[in-house]
Formats: C-alpha cells, sequence, structure tokens
C-alpha cells in the first residue's frame, strides 16, 4: 500500500472535481464516465489493483465456482462466483480539495469462503498486518523462532487421515516436555502445496506442512533453555511417530542475539524479520495449487473434494500462549471468522473534507466502471 496524501492533480471545487492535468476524470464528478478500466489510462491507484490483482483473483473465483457446481455446492458457488463483484474505493479529500489519488478498497462483499482466490488473497494480507501489529510488543521481551515441520507427502485420498495425524503430532509435540519449558507462545500456519510435475514420481501428491513463529525467552540459547535443530527434529519425529522425516528448519530472528547458537551452525540466522514473516503468512492454499486448469474435471473435482474433507473445521492459522495473550490484548480480528472485515485491511479511512468514491461492476471477463458520488464530511467508517 502507497502512503496517503501523495499530491493529486485532482483538485475538488464547489461540488466538482476539476482536472489541472490530461485524466480521466472531466469536470463534473457526477457527469464523469469512466471507461473500461482495463484499458483505461489513468493515475488513480485502483486501476493497477483492479488488474493485477481483483481481476485474476475473481476470475479465479469464477473457476472455483464451477467445480462447486458441479459438485453439487450450489450455494458455495453462487456466493464464490459472486464474491468482489462490486468494488467500491475512497479517495480522500483535503481542506484545500485535493483528491488522494491513492484509493483504498472502501465497500466489497466478500464470501469469505476458504477456497475463495479473492478472500484468500484479503485474508492473508489481514493475517499480516494483524501479526505485524503484535511484533513490537513480542520483540521487546521475547526472542522468536521460525520453524518449518514437514512430514512425507501424502495422495488425496489420504489427505483426511494424513492432517488428522498432522494435528495429532502438533498435539503431541506441544506438549512434550522440553517444548513446554523452552516455547512461550507460538503462532502456527498449516500450509498444503502440491506437486504438479509430472516428471515427478510424486506428482499429484499433496505436502501438508507447518510453518511456525516461536516465542522464546530473552535468555534463549544459555542456560540450557535451547533446542537444537537435531532435538526439534527428533521431538517432531516422535510426535508425528515418522523416523522417515527429514526435513526440520530452524531459524533465529535476530543474528546479533544468536551468536552461540549461530556458531554451532545448527539454526540459521534470519536477516529480515519482514520476509520471514511474510513465509508464515503467506496463503495457506496457493490458489495454483488447487486450481489447475491442466487437470480434466474429474481430476479437478476430486482434488477440491479432497482438500474440502480434509480441512473441514481445521483453523489454518492458530495462535497460541503469550502470542495469542498479545494478538487478543490489541483487540485483532479473527482472520477465520466469518464476520472478519475483509475490506480495510490496515489504512483506516479517514477524512478530510470528504471523499470521493468510485465504484466498478464485474462484468464481460472484467471491472467496468460503475459510478462516482461525494460523501461529504461525516464519520464513514
Ligand atoms: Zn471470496
Amino acid at each position: 500500500m502507497s502512503k496517503r496524501n501523495k499530491p493529486s492533480t485532482y483538485k475538488f471545487v464547489n461540488g466538482s472535481v476539476e482536472s489541472t492535468s490530461d485524466n480521466f476524470y472531466t469536470n463534473n464528478y457526477n457527469t464523469t464516465k469512466f471507461t473500461n478500466c482495463q484499458t483505461q489510462n489513468s493515475n488513480y491507484s485502483e486501476d493497477s489493483e483492479l488488474k493485477e490483482k481483483f481481476i485474476p483473483k475473481h476470475k479465479k473465483s469464477i473457476y472455483l465456482s464451477d467445480i462447486y457446481m458441479r459438485l453439487g455446492l450450489d450455494k458455495k458457488a453462487d456466493r464464490v462466483c459472486d464474491c468482489g463483484s462490486y468494488l467500491e474505493f475512497a479517495h480522500e479529500v483535503d481542506a484545500n480539495g485535493i483528491i488522494d489519488e491513492h484509493g483504498k478498497l472502501h465497500f466489497a462483499r466478500f464470501c469469505r469462503d476458504r477456497f475463495c482466490p479473492m478472500c484468500s488473497w484479503r485474508r492473508s494480507l489481514k493475517l499480516i498486518a494483524n501479526v505485524s501489529q503484535c511484533l513490537p510488543k513480542i520483540t521487546k521481551d521475547y526472542k522468536c523462532l521460525f520453524l518449518t515441520l514437514t512430514i512425507p507427502n501424502c495422495t488425496e485420498e489420504d489427505f483426511q487421515a494424513t492432517i488428522d495425524k498432522l494435528m495429532n503430532g502438533w498435539h503431541h509435540l506441544t506438549n512434550n516436555r522440553k517444548w513446554k519449558k523452552v516455547v512461550k507462545g507460538f503462532f502456527r500456519v498449516l500450509e498444503v502445496t502440491r506437486n504438479k510435475n509430472r516428471n515427478s514420481k510424486s506428482y499429484k501428491t499433496l505436502h501438508p506442512h507447518f510453518h511456525i513463529m516461536l516465542i522464546v525467552p530473552k535468555s534463549y540459547g544459555t542456560r540450557g533453555l535451547y533446542i537444537s535443530r537435531n532435538e526439534f527434529l527428533e521431538m517432531w519425529q516422535h510426535a508425528y511417530g515418522d523416523n522417515s522425516i527429514t526435513q526440520v528448519d530452524v531459524r533465529l530472528l535476530k543474528p546479533k542475539d544468536a551468536k552461540e547458537i549461530i556458531d554451532s551452525k545448527e539454526i540459521i540466522p534470519l536477516k529480515s524479520l519482514n520476509s520471514a514473516l511474510l513465509e508464515v503468512c503467506k496463503y495457506t492454499l496457493k490458489d495454483s495449487d488447487y486450481l489447475d486448469e491442466s487437470l480434466s474435471e474429474d481430476e479437478q473435482d476430486n482434488l477440491l473434494s479432497s482438500l474440502i474433507d480434509g480441512l473441514h473445521h481445521r483453523r489454518l492459522a492458530h495462535f497460541g500462549g503469550v502470542f495469542k495473550e498479545i494478538y487478543n490484548s490489541l483487540g485483532l480480528e479473527d482472520v477465520e471468522d466469518e464476520n472478519c472485515d475483509l475490506t480495510h485491511i490496515e489504512d483506516k479511512i479517514t477524512k478530510g473534507v470528504g471523499l470521493l468514491i468510485t465504484s466498478f461492476r464485474w462484468g464481460m471477463s472484467r471491472y467496468n466502471f460503475y459510478n462516482n458520488r461525494m460523501e461529504y464530511k461525516k464519520e464513514v467508517i
């Protein structure tokens, strides 16, 4: 998201939008017509956001809707098909009548379906924004470790049983005596990827795994408050009940805090908290993994059915211990709650003298400008 208050070439004067350069607003906002936002060249930020994000996501949502229809899930199909089909962006107008060219999503109807590509993207943005808000409190009093726990790939048929086993393994791991001594809180995301390489022996298999951000005491690495990479591996092998697991990755947030641990060459230092956070918060299900147009309709339908069954009533993002306490103390929304606001991510819309609202409707495989209107000084959000 770019910063607000970027100088604009548009002025709001006596109820009309005046232009100081060649642009797609003419003299009066009430009579201004946008043409197709896909091709219209404008300075308004939502154009690129529509092109780069909303259009591809909505097209995938429609593809998902067709699968739901074939599976007889008509209600889901309708909701997903309509997801994000009407969008409003708000441009702040300051006391000088300058319109902020950066439009922020102001209103949208999102379906909140777990597999909806549009909603998964919005949920991921919200999760990143929410977890980022927790970090100052966490890093003040604790160190952060990033842990990836993997298991062997499974077939679509075995997916549900594998997820059950994975969750059981997590339960056992978090009750391990050493884990409980060292780990003070966690943020865990379940990610599922799929092998799409037709030349691979494990083509079409699924790969569920956990990305976890662990909170450990500042004194981690001293006085026995330390779990080596090999210990994590052994603990996970034992908890999951499979000694063939070899992949466990551990990273420590701050290299300067990790001197003694780096010396052991077991735990890789992290260069950036943001990149690690993005790794944890990225989509738990990449739509390119489960919406694959190279599959036959039957293959596609079976794949989605397996994922729906395996993830039914399973939390994808889960908080525990101190992390959960901090998340809740900040009043942050549960991104998997059906009432979670997926429209406003982090930058709340404030008001100057008013807002210029631009709206778009989906039709003919693109977003078409619908209208714009002014909302004068009042509480909008
Ligand atoms: Zn949706």
